[in-house]
């Protein structure tokens, strides 16, 4: 669903990406961690043609980013650190109003529901954005991004400033979409999290990806010593 083929890119004298071979099939979570200045949302700013590859591809479901990026765009729905509503719409009417632009035609019904699934309280509903706290706004930029009913979810630090909570009601989600064989790419600094929702975790360094590790086959104490030891070089 998501893959990396032999991804560089290259600004001036440093290298962001080196040779990157990555798949993410679907179902699967992999968690993408690694240092500031790694590389990690170099690879997701590709997958989502923000940014054009030095050489080498990335493909969504099969199709190259470069070459269709408007058909790739289709199959591929994206959650930054810091999702960007109207501030002066409330939870339900952002939604309603991105579920349009995408082209998904979610009923009032629909929107309801899915505000619900994702945990948005009630009464935060129909109330103005501007009041929100930011898991509030993650929370309606899931939804908005389960609206779109996408095949792969891009997600670049989604739970940084996350309460706990939150941030496992976040896990939650992540892992309901990983049963509807949606296929998740997740950029992120919290091994707890990466070790607890993740399939597969991949560590860069430096542009490159020095270690995959099978989610299921290493305790949370494994992870941070394996990650740590990586970090020494
Ligand atoms: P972080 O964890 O801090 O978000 P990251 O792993 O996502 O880091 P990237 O943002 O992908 O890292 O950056 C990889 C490298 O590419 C860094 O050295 C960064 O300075 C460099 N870089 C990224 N974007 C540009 C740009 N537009 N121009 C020049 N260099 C850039």
């Amino acid at each position: 669903m998501l893959e990396a083929n032999s991804l560089c890119k290259v600004y001036g004298n440093t290298v962001a990406v080196k040779d990157l071979d990555l798949k993410v099939g679907p179902g699967e979570i992999y968690c993408m961690l690694g240092a500031n200045g790694a590389g990690k949302t170099t690879t997701v700013n590709c997958f989502l043609n923000f940014i054009e590859p030095t050489s080498g591809n990335v493909k969504i479901n099969g199709i190259d980013v470069q070459k269709k990026p408007m058909e790739t765009k289709e199959h591929v729905a994206y959650i930054p650190e810091n999702v960007m509503l109207y501030r002066n719409m409330s939870g339900l009417e952002n939604l309603r109003y991105f579920a349009t632009l995408g082209g998904s035609g979610c009923t009032e019904g629909d929107c309801h529901d899915l505000l619900a699934r994702c945990g948005l309280q009630p009464d935060a509903v129909g109330k103005d954005v501007v009041g929100y706290s930011k898991g509030m706004r993650q929370k309606v930029g899931i939804a908005i991004a389960l609206a779109k009913r996408a095949g792969a979810v891009l997600l670049d630090e989604p739970t940084s400033g996350l309460d706990p909570k939150s941030s496992n009601e976040f896990s939650e989600l992540l892992l309901q979409l990983s049963s509807e064989n949606v296929a998740i790419f997740m950029v992120t600094h919290d091994l707890f999290r990466a070790k607890e929702t993740g399939t597969r975790l991949g560590i860069m360094r430096q542009g490159e990806l020095v270690r995959e590790l099978d989610a299921e086959e290493v305790s949370h104490s494994e992870v941070e010593k394996i990650y740590l030891e990586e970090m020494k070089y």
